[in-house]
């Protein structure tokens, strides 16, 4: 006997047939289980009732149970069992001629059987063992699936070439696909989006097939054709040799967190009135056009506007107008500078950069500038107000009025007071006291 059937197992026979009943009694005794220390050594009972009764008050480890009893028979008696007792192991004692209905007993939830006149000793105690074994196997898996159903990641298992065996309830919940959908497919074919390049699959196979954990952010597609962000853990699973099985995939819906992220990244490069670049971005975006125009030799321009006599309208028609009138001034700002690379950013209060990133010759802003005094020359209509605005405008270019981001917004910020100076609604280039300027309109 191995080492669980030496220790002490309570077993109740439910039998009413005596002669059997002292047959199965004395193959327990030659097959050494050893039994708990109570009456008869086992506990017994002659009907099916009785039985679950005794069940009830002292749980045994196994049942023994016959299928023919005075108060029930057939597979109704292991059901009426199970129902009742249940995590108790089963093993059923059937006629000779039943193993049809042995066999549907074992569905039914008994976990071995034994036929009749036809088991000795050795059948017997291999029986007992086996279904103690079988049912600690069967409440391990239960009790897996449960965790990895309640789970709150998706969980999917594959097969090594991908195709999947099994998902839990949390995948179906991420991606819409149910269970008998997802079987038999492999997630690429059904959850690809084609946001990623092959070298991040080819990458992520790289890492699984040599047997390591590979993990990552992907955009993946549900059922219904949307997209969202997934976080995925791929964990190889080897068998006792140490060869590659399965994969277990581990999934987490990070839609929200990263919207929040992209939120929190928008407030912190965006002015909260206009929705224009703020002074961060800006800048930003500056030192990025000035790292290109070194490498290509190329010039850009920066464009300091600040609106003429806005205090006013502040006074006389409230915050609130000037507010609308500041959001307004944003829309035909950006009309003006259509293109892509440029940007129009607001650095507070009434003053605004344009930053021309590629443009040929210095003067060029010129036209945008102009393009802006134009713009803004017709008058904005703020609820029942129709208001009048212009603006100053100071130029600096890169790289004659200055070669960073710092001294460029300075130059292009003097250069704006040039326009103040000259009477507003209108531009100026920046330029030192060594420079004619040339090019001012
Ligand atoms: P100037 O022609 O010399 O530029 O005079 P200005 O009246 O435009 O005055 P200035 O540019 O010096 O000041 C801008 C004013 O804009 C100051 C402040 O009252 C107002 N302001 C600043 N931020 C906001 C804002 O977010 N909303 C509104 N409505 N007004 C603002
Ligand atoms: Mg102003």
């Amino acid at each position: 006997m191995n080492r669980s059937a030496q220790q002490q197992i309570a077993i109740l026979v439910i039998e009413d047939d005596p002669g059997d009943l002292r047959l199965i009694q004395l193959n327990i005794r030659r097959a050494g289980v050893q039994t708990l220390s109570r009456e008869n050594a086992l506990i017994c009972a002659r009907t099916l009732r009785e039985g679950i009764a005794v069940a009830a008050t002292s749980p045994p480890d196994v049942v023994l149970l016959d299928l023919s009893l005075p108060d029930s028979s057939g597979l109704a008696t292991v059901q009426a069992l199970r129902a009742d007792v249940p995590g108790v192991p089963i093993v059923v004692l059937t006629g000779q001629d039943d193993h049809q209905l042995a066999e549907a007993a074992l569905q039914a939830g008994a976990q071995d059987y034994l036929v009749k006149g036809q088991f000795e000793h050795d059948a017997l105690g291999r029986a007992i063992r086996h279904a103690l074994v079988r049912q600690k196997l069967e409440s391990r898996l239960r009790l897996f699936e449960a965790a990895l159903n309640s789970a709150a990641n998706g969980v999917l298992i594959t097969n090594l070439d991908s195709t999947i065996e099994w998902a839990n309830p949390a995948f179906t919940r991420m991606t819409g696909l149910s269970l008998a959908e997802a079987v038999g497919r492999k997630p690429n074919e059904i959850l690809n989006s084609g946001k990623q390049e092959a070298r991040f699959y080819q990458n992520m196979w790289q890492t699984i097939l040599a047997g390591e954990v590979w993990s990552g952010e992907l955009v993946n597609r549900r059922k219904d054709g949307s997209l969202y962000d997934e976080a995925l853990t791929i964990s190889p699973v080897t068998d006792a040799k140490g060869a590659i099985r399965h994969f277990v995939a581990i999934k987490q819906d990070i839609s929200e967190r990263k919207a929040n992220e992209e939120r929190v990244q928008h407030l912190a490069h965006h002015d909260q009135l206009t929705d224009l670049p703020n002074r961060v971005l800006l800048s930003d975006r500056l030192a990025q056009a000035l790292a290109q125009a070194r490498r290509d030799r190329g010039t850009l321009a920066v464009m300091f506007l600040d609106l003429d006599k806005f205090k006013p309208v502040n006074d006389i028609l409230g915050h609130d107008v000037g507010d609308l009138l500041l959001k307004e001034v944003a829309l035909r700002l950006r009309t003006c500078v259509p293109r892509e690379s440029d940007t129009v950013s607001r650095l507070g209060g009434d003053e605004f950069v344009i930053l021309l990133a590629q443009i040929d010759k210095a003067a060029d802003a010129a036209l945008v500038a102009r393009k802006v005094l134009l713009a803004l020359s017709q008058p904005f209509t703020i609820g029942p107000h129709a208001i009048d605005i212009s603006t100053s405008i100071g130029i600096a270019a890169y790289p004659q009025h200055g070669e960073d981001v710092s001294q460029l917004l300075k130059s292009a910020d003097i250069a704006m007071y040039y326009a103040k100076n000259d009477g507003r609604n209108c531009y100026r280039f920046f330029r030192d006291l060594n420079e004619a300027n040339v090019l001012s309109g």
